[in-house]
């Protein structure tokens, strides 16, 4: 039997992240879970959750250059790769331009953009050197369209696939494939916490007719992390339903 990838998901035990998780780890792969440190309690809630697949947590701020460089360490170390990354961490600071303040742009950026040149800063070297890699930026359909209130969001999620395409040249033919995901609306407290008239609006504008499932995301991520996906890269691959389509 060959050596499970290592797959590092950061906001691991987030909505969208526990389906990665779980994803791939049933795809055999070690995952490693990493996100802010919380209460043993939750951690361990969490962990019981996974039913007895081969995931762990381990804490980081992804918007801390040094803490990736130590967390990128330690993993190398206790599983000997880093093999699969998933940067899937976010946030919102939402406010219309008029209103926001720096702290609410910066904030954003730092967790939302940066983490993903942080991680991968960290984690790119061995990629090469192993000949083999797979990052997932988990970017969004406000990247692609904007949205009301969200100048600092849309320009993080739009500035992860001008990432992910100018990585994804200068690690083609290696081994290494960086693409995007830009989920739509999906079912996660983030969009729970929408009032139910902007939920309804939300959904008679999807032409599937429904919100997304934390699984719609997870399966693209799994496909993309996939040894066999090895000639895709540089692409976004939007999941949202129909709400935004374009070529
Ligand atoms: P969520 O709030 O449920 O999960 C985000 C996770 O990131 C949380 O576990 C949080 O603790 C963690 N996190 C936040 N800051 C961190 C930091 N500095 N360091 C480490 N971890 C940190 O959100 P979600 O809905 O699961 O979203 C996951 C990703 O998907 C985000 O990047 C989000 O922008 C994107 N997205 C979500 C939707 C949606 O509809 N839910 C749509 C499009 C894109």
């Amino acid at each position: 039997m060959s050596t499970p990838r290592i797959a590092v998901v950061t906001g691991g035990m987030g909505g969208l992240g526990t389906a990665i998780c779980r994803a791939l780890a049933h795809d055999g792969r070690k995952v490693v879970a990493v996100d802010l440190p919380t209460a043993a309690e939750r951690t361990q809630a969490w962990l019981d959750s996974m039913q007895g697949l081969d995931v762990s947590v381990e804490s980081a701020d992804v918007s801390d250059f040094d803490s990736c460089q130590s967390l990128v360490a330690k993993i190398v170390q206790t599983h000997g790769a880093l093999d699969i990354l998933v940067n899937n961490a976010g946030i919102t600071r939402d406010s219309t331009l008029r209103k926001m303040e720096l702290a609410q742009w910066q904030a954003l950026l730092d967790v939302n953009l940066s983490s993903a040149f942080h991680l991968c800063r960290h984690a790119i070297d061995g990629m090469l050197e192993r000949g083999f890699g797979r990052i997932v930026n988990i970017s969004s359909v406000s990247g692609q369209t904007g949205n009301f209130g969200q100048t600092n969001y849309a320009a993080a999620k739009a500035g992860l696939h001008g990432f992910s395409m100018s990585l994804a040249r200068e690690t083609a033919g290696k081994g290494v494939t960086v693409n995007s995901v830009s989920p739509g609306y999906i079912e996660t407290p983030m969009t729970r916490a929408m009032p139910e008239a902007a939920r309804e609006r939300t959904r008679a504008m999807i032409p599937a007719g429904r919100l997304g499932q934390p699984e719609d995301i997870a399966r693209t991520v799994a496909f993309l992390s996939a040894d066999a996906a090895d000639y895709i890269t540089g692409a976004n691959l939007p999941v949202n339903g129909g709400l935004f389509m374009s070529f």
